[in-house]
């Protein structure tokens, strides 16, 4: 089970790559043969990419089947590990470092702005629901495992894996500013207990949701529209879940996004 930074660095290398990431959600799906995954995602390089996941313990592969571990699984729905929430207890918990920013990509929801994954180490597991008190905007979910917090209009979300993701960022360097005020803080309230900030209402709007749905207006979801989608989901009225396109692997960080923002109603 990765834990220490050189496995996390593993999980890492094997997520960075496009080929990787659609065979982890093709096997989230179920066990598949090397050959239903070569004719999912291609079979240039298979191998490889198999081998790669395997040693990052996303993935086992038993007489030619591949299957997702455990870990694997926690892994793609951001849950903490099995155990994590237990003796979840902020004294015991040990100082955190930014091991790695992946990567900085263009946000979905508006070009000029990038997206980034980072890591942190070690991971925070259940302890992140005792954290949410430091955050004004803060909100932990038990739903996906993780703290999200609001800063201006970036998004940060903390996984109990260690993964950390943030939207709407400027530049690289406002993602490394805001990575080591996260760890400030974390390790800080580490240090001397948690000090609640004052809490904050998060308004999110429909059209903040809608712009990361996937804006085809198919009607699947037995809406007229993705905004009248977006307005019902405000308002409880339907589940992300009825949107089927979303459950396509190529729209899987935009449902990522959806769940932190939903998480918020
Ligand atoms: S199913 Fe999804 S993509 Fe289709 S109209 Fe509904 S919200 Fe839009």
């Amino acid at each position: 089970m990765p834990g220490n930074p050189q496995e996390i660095k593993l999980v890492n290398n094997a997520m960075a790559n496009a080929t990787r990431r659609k065979i982890m959600n093709f096997l989230a799906e179920g066990a598949r043969t090397a050959e239903e995954v070569g004719g999912a995602v291609g079979k240039a390089m298979l191998d490889y990419h198999l081998k790669l996941l395997q040693q990052a313990s996303l993935i086992e592969v038993k007489g030619g089947t591949a299957s997702l571990t455990e870990y694997g699984r926690n892994f793609l729905e951001g849950k903490p590990e099995k155990g994590e929430e237990k003796g979840a207890d902020l004294h015991q918990a040990k100082p955190v470092e930014i091991v790695e920013v992946k990567q900085l990509l263009p946000c979905i929801a508006d070009s000029t702005k990038f997206r980034t994954i980072a890591n942190m180490a070690p991971p925070l597991g259940g302890v992140l629901k005792t954290l949410e008190p430091l955050f004004p905007r803060g909100r932990y979910s038990e739903r996906i495992g993780a703290l999200i917090t609001q800063k201006g209009e970036v998004i940060t979300t903390i996984y109990g894996t260690g993964k950390v993701t943030m939207t709407m960022i400027k530049n690289e360097a406002e993602a490394k500013e805001m990575l080591e005020s996260l760890k400030g803080t974390i390790n800080e309230a580490i240090a001397k207990g948690v000090a609640p900030a004052p809490g904050e209402k998060v308004r999110v709007e429909p059209m903040e949701i809608y712009k990361y749905l996937p804006k085809t207006d198919c009607k699947d979801c037995g809406e007229q529209s993705c905004y009248t989608f977006a307005i019902k989901l405000m308002a409880g009225e339907v589940s992300l879940d009825k949107c089927t396109p979303l459950k396509d692997s190529k729209y899987a960080v935009n449902q990522e996004h959806l769940q932190v923002l939903t998480a918020y109603i």
